[in-house]
């Protein structure tokens, strides 16, 4: 869970998708569909649900969990929807497609690209290129480890492995003895190998281009967000994530902002086994309020999840309205085909614009003395989009923090009120 949220302490977050988090880290291997279902029949008590799960005649029969299991496989010819082609003179107006309890299947770029916050390039590289990446990664992902952390005062690990590159071997000490995730510093910080420094110069110069393509055709105005960054995406950083085999996953999270700043964009590129990368749009508690009183019925179709398939050699362009609105997540898949190069692994490189300004050296401190981590509210309506700097020493195994908050404020490009300061 290196670089992502595994949780905060605010009322925000006693919400599902922690404990799903949770339940997910305690059950290894079991689908989210089925975990989800447990934790409702336990009535969101992550405890008795895991009891359920390893009983499972006990709450979730086994009829049951084959329903649910079985999912509901749409794409959009289902749909039946007419797709208008001709260039348009105002951004296109999206439309929901999706409905609660089901999954959307995308696999077209068009599609992608209409109906989610991220754009997809397949065949990204020259085929030898990606073969040559896959196979420098594969060496290195032999020594990746799994993360620890404590989440609702259990300690869990990543149900995959990771590690994390920068681009220069003072980088990479900096890293280990500067910057904080979820309270602790990472011990294993790599610099990039060549082949993984080459691909970040294609990478970088498609990504500027999609997210500029993406202003173009989706943006109000065709003008950038607020609080996105106007400058060159540069990737001077990556998190490996390495999947091995299907029953290796990541529960539904949105990435940290800490140092990438708000409305952060990230290319993810695919290597290896093809797999389903979910996502879902945050539902704000007040119109969750208004779902449940059945007021507001064009609300019901934003809790259905997308599910996006990333096969060997795509770039995922996750643009700058995702990590704020949606959430996404690796699916454990019961059945995948292997890779003739990687077999049962799927290497995920996702590079990232770590910003000079957001260093931890200007950034709050809490009252630990550490770092703090920098979120966007989500679900509370009345705060909704704020960004705050908490303490997160509490999801270091054996600490305790000190539950610091403090509103964080930034300029319309994304730069927080030190950052002139640092220009002079
Ligand atoms: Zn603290």
């Amino acid at each position: 869970m290196l670089g992502k949220n595994v949780g905060t302490t605010t009322e925000d977050d006693e919400c599902t998708d922690f404990k799903l988090a949770l339940l997910e880290s305690l059950n290894p291997g079991i689908r989210q569909e089925v975990l989800l279902e447990a934790l409702l029949i336990a009535q969101g008590s992550v405890e008795d649900a895991t009891k359920n799960l390893s009983c499972p005649t006990a709450a979730v029969s086994s009829k049951k969990r084959r329903a649910v299991g079985n999912g509901y496989q749409a794409s959009l010819s289902c749909y039946q929807i007419k797709r208008a082609f001709e260039p348009s003179t105002e951004p296109r107006v999206k439309k929901a497609l999706t409905r609660k309890g089901k999954t959307l299947h995308l696999y077209a770029p068009d599609d992608i690209k209409a109906h989610t916050p991220c754009s997809i390039i397949h065949n990204f590289l020259p085929s030898d290129e990606a073969d040559a990446l896959l196979r420098e990664l594969l060496a290195e992902s032999s020594t990746y480890t799994r993360e620890t952390f404590k989440l609702f005062n259990n300690i869990v690990q990543s149900p995959h492995t990771t590690c994390f590159y920068v681009n220069t071997l003072d980088e990479a000490e900096a890293q280990k003895t500067d910057y904080v995730y979820n309270g602790s510093y990472l011990k294993d910080v790599r610099r990039t190998t060549p082949e993984l420094r080459r691909v970040s110069r294609r990478v970088q110069t498609t990504v500027n281009a999609e997210v500029q393509r993406r202003i173009q055709e989706y943006y109000p105005g065709r003008k950038k967000l607020k609080y996105q960054s106007p400058k060159e995406w540069i990737p001077n950083a990556a998190f490996v994530n390495c999947y091995d085999g299907g029953t290796e996953s990541v529960g539904y999270h949105s990435d940290q902002l800490t140092y990438l700043g708000p409305r952060a964009v990230i290319g993810s590129l695919s290597l290896g086994v093809s797999r389903e990368f979910r996502i879902r749009k945050v539902v704000g508690r007040g119109e969750q309020d208004l779902k449940e009183k059945n007021v507001a019925s064009d609300r019901a179709d934003v809790e259905g999840q997308i599910s996006i398939h990333l096969p060997h050699n795509s770039l995922l362009v996750m643009h700058a309205e995702m990590q704020e609105d949606w959430k996404h997540s690796i699916a454990p898949a019961q059945a995948i085909d292997p890779h003739p190069i990687s077999e049962n692994k799927r290497l995920n490189v996702t590079y990232r614009c770590y910003k000079e300004s957001l260093h931890p050296r200007f950034t709050p401190k809490c009252k630990c003395g550490v770092p703090t981590v920098l979120r966007c509210v989500q679900k509370k309506r009345e705060s909704r989009g704020r960004y705050m700097w908490m303490c997160h020493v509490n999801y270091a195994p054996g600490k305790e923090g000190c539950g610091f908050f403090k509103w964080a404020e930034f300029d319309d490009d994304g730069e927080p009120p030190w950052s002139k300061r640092i220009e002079e």
